[in-house]
This record gives structure tokens, sequence and C-alpha cells, in this order.
């Protein structure tokens, strides 16, 4: 029987009630908050699209998984067990769990990194590239130049340049250049995926010169999907192995595992190298814990290790794709400017089109994040010159040539009718453009 449209392969059993607010209301809470949806109370948001990050909501099994927590201080159960599902699934030799992904951004970078290096990456991320900048190096974007522009349509905009990694080899040399950091899906670019045949190709030039592959894993089965459904010879392949080959081109990865892997709280830094092992899981003594729990309980390693199970399972992705694509396409129709194609996590409106009369400096993407709230208590998340941050040296902004909200969607969270609310309001806000 040929299924005609995407649905969730769950049902539910428990809700959590939410608050309903009006205008008045949230036009007062808006501007206690600044005008910046990172200040609000969660209490008085409707429907929370600020990430997808450790909202997702997590299964039976994870909830049973957790108490079955064995909260012993060394060689808990629950560590044994992730580093089961980390060689499973990913393929990684060695595993160092962390409190999330920061936590081994923070480790990988001290361990590779020297004063003066390079890091080329496709995009940046926030914390991945301050945790490189900490470290003494400088990050260069090799992303294709197709990544910046949200309109056009490549599948692959998460690709690498080779061009642009070449030339920086040729500049700075190899010896500069300890890794390349490759993001699987691109979260700043909109969710876009890396295809496996530009990570073939990059892993070929780095094996060339001796340079590492450190893989930002957080959404790497959300990219394995787009893989199965756009490239060449995948569609009858299954998405855990996609992630498996993924994994299986890289030297290590860096997980936050409150976005895949559907856990509140939790990451790891994974390597296939003993000596980098060896001394991240000394250091991550000193920061988060000791190296069989790196700052969680075990209870927290026991549903991690349940939900990287769960997040590689064809249906599930194509329940957690399906529901942002229909999202995407919604506001979409209606006409509004969107980062091409839709990616694996959130819908990305373009907001330097949306409200063209605003310069960079008056924060066009903030601007449009708190008139979201206004409309229906829907709390999305600036992503442009804000998020950018600014110069470490000279304290001037960085000007991204993106200027973006993300509505992100929780995984197995918000349900059709939500999303139809959504794009509703974002309807409504956009009527209103002008004033
Ligand atoms: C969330 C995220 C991180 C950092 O992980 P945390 O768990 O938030 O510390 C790194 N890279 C990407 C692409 C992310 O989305």
């Amino acid at each position: 029987m040929k299924r005609h449209s995407w649905a969730e392969p769950f049902k539910i059993k428990m809700v959590e009630l939410l608050k309903m607010t009006t205008p008045n209301e949230r036009k007062k809470v808006i501007k206690e908050a600044g005008y910046n949806t990172f200040l609000l109370k969660s209490e008085d948001v409707y429907i929370d699209l600020l990430t997808d990050s450790g909202t997702s909501a997590m299964s039976d099994r994870q909830w049973a998984g957790m108490m079955t927590g064995d909260e012993a201080y060394a060689g808990s159960t629950n560590y044994y067990h992730l580093e089961d599902a980390v060689k499973k699934y990913y393929g990684y030799k060695y595993l160092v769990p962390t409190h999330q992904g920061r936590g081994a951004e923070h480790l990988i970078s001290q361990i590779l990194i020297k004063k003066g290096d390079i890091i080329p990456g496709n995009m940046y991320f926030t914390t991945t590239r301050l945790h490189q900048e900490l470290a003494g190096a400088t990050f260069v974007d090799i992303i294709i130049d197709e990544a910046h522009d949200a309109e056009n349509e490549f599948p692959f905009k998460g690709n690498i340049d080779i061009n642009k990694l070449e030339a920086l080899i040729k500049k700075y040399g190899a010896k500069k250049i300890p890794y390349v950091c490759v993001a699987t899906t691109v979260n700043m670019a909109g969710g876009q995926p890396i295809s496996m045949e530009n990570l073939k190709a990059v892993r070929a030039l780095t094996l060339k010169h001796g340079i590492k592959i450190i893989h930002d894993m957080t959404r790497v089965a959300e990219n394995a999907w787009f893989i199965k459904h756009r490239e060449k010879g995948y569609a009858k392949k299954s998405v855990a192995s996609i992630v498996k080959e993924i994994c299986s081109l890289t030297d290590g990865g860096t997980m936050s595992a409150k976005k895949d892997a559907m856990v509140n709280i939790g990451g790891f830094l994974a390597i296939n190298d003993w000596d980098v092992f060896e001394e991240a899981r000394n250091m991550v003594v000193i920061y988060e814990g000791l190296h069989t729990y790196g700052g969680l309980a075990g209870r927290d390693m026991e549903a991690m290790a349940i939900g990287i199970a769960e997040s590689v399972n064809d249906n599930h992705m194509d329940a957690r794709i399906g529901q942002v694509l229909y999202l995407g396409d919604k506001i979409k129709e209606i006409g509004i400017p969107i980062v091409q194609p839709t990616g694996s996590h959130g819908v990305f409106l373009d907001a330097s089109k949306i409200l063209s009369q605003l310069s960079q400096d008056e924060f066009p993407a903030q601007t449009l994040a708190a008139e979201l709230y206004l409309e229906s208590g829907i709390r999305s998340m600036e992503r442009g010159v804000v998020s950018a941050g600014r110069n470490i040296k000279t304290g001037k902004n960085h000007y991204p040539k993106l200027e973006l909200v993300r509505l992100t969607i929780p995984r197995r969270v918000y349900t059709q009718a939500h999303m139809d609310v959504v794009a509703e309001s974002v309807a409504a806000v956009y009527d209103r453009r002008k004033k």
C-alpha cells in the first residue's frame, strides 16, 4: 500500500498543558524581555520554536531507561551501553561523554589546535567557532557559495568548496591545519545537508595532506535522510547505514545529543585515534567529570543510548523531516521568502527580504522574531547579525550574508495543527510588514 502522507510513527500518552496569553500580556512581556526572544519566560510561550536542542519528546523506552540509571561514580553500566551505541550506530572507536556538544568542542579544540592554526569548516556554528578561537585558531568558512544565497535551490548546500580548501592548504600549508570541521547538517545555512560525494572528495584531499576531519555530528541522521532522498545510489539504503558511512569518512566527532538523539541533556566526543582519546579522557576529568560520566548522570547516558537507536530509524526520520517540510511548503505557498530548499530542523524566514526597509544594524531578524511572538505567542530565534557576534579584536559587528529567523521544530512534540497555526501567524506578520 502506498502511503500518501507522512505521519508520526507513535501515539501520544502524556501531554503538557500550555498557557494561552492575550495580545496585551504578550506586549508587556516581550517589552520586558528587551524584544529578545531568549529572555522570554517559557511559560509565556505558546508554541516554542526557539530551538530543537534538548526540547524533543523522549519515548517511553527512553523514560524507562532513565529508571535504570547506574549512578556509580566510575564505570557506570549506562556508560558501557552508550559506548556500545556509539560503536554500533556511528562506528567510532572511543567515547568520552560530555554534558552537551560544546563540552566536546572544548576538549577537541584544546587538544588538536595550536596557536596560529587555521580551522576550515562548512560554515561556522557559534560555540564551535568560539572554542576554536579560544584555542588560538582562526576559523575559515569554506562552504560552497550557494549556501550564502537563500534562494538557491541546490540540494546539498552544506557542501564544502574543494577549491577553497585546496587554496587554504596551499596558502598556509597542511601543518597549520590540524583538521577540517565538517558539520552534518549545516545549522547556520538553514539545516542544509552535505552530500556523500562531497564528503568523499574532502576525505581524499585531507588524507593526501595528513589533515584530520572532525565531524560536527549533531544532526547526522537528518543529513543521512537527505542523502537517501536526493543522492544517486542511496534510495534503497537505510538512514542507519548512511549514518555509518558518513562517520567512516571522518576521524571523530563532537555530538550534541540534544538534537538527533532526543535527550534533554547530553553529548560526547567520539574519536578513532587512541592518543587523542587518552588526552581527552584526562582532560574531561577537569572540566566535566570522570571519563565514564563526563558531567552526566547515568540515567542521562542510558536515555542517550536509546535515543541514538531511535534517531536512525527510517520511519522516525520520515515523520521528523516530513513535518518540517510540511511547514516549509505551507509558508512558501503563501509567497513568503524562506531559505530554499527547506532544511532538516526548521524553516528559516528571510528577514532581510521580509523587512527590507531595515538595515542590518537595525536587526531585521530580531525585529521579525519579536513581531511573531506578539502575533500569537510563537517563539523563534534570530540567526543574523546578533547571532554572528562581534570581531574579537575590533569589537565591530560581524555582518553575515544571511539575516534569518529560525522556526525550529522540536522532535515528536508539536502536531500538524500547531504547524498550521505557525504558518497562519507568519502570514499575518507578513501582511503587516510595511508597518
Ligand atoms: C547545538 C549545536 C552545537 C553545540 O551543542 P550543544 O549541545 O548546544 O552544546 C554544535 N554544533 C551544532 C551544529 C549545533 O547545532
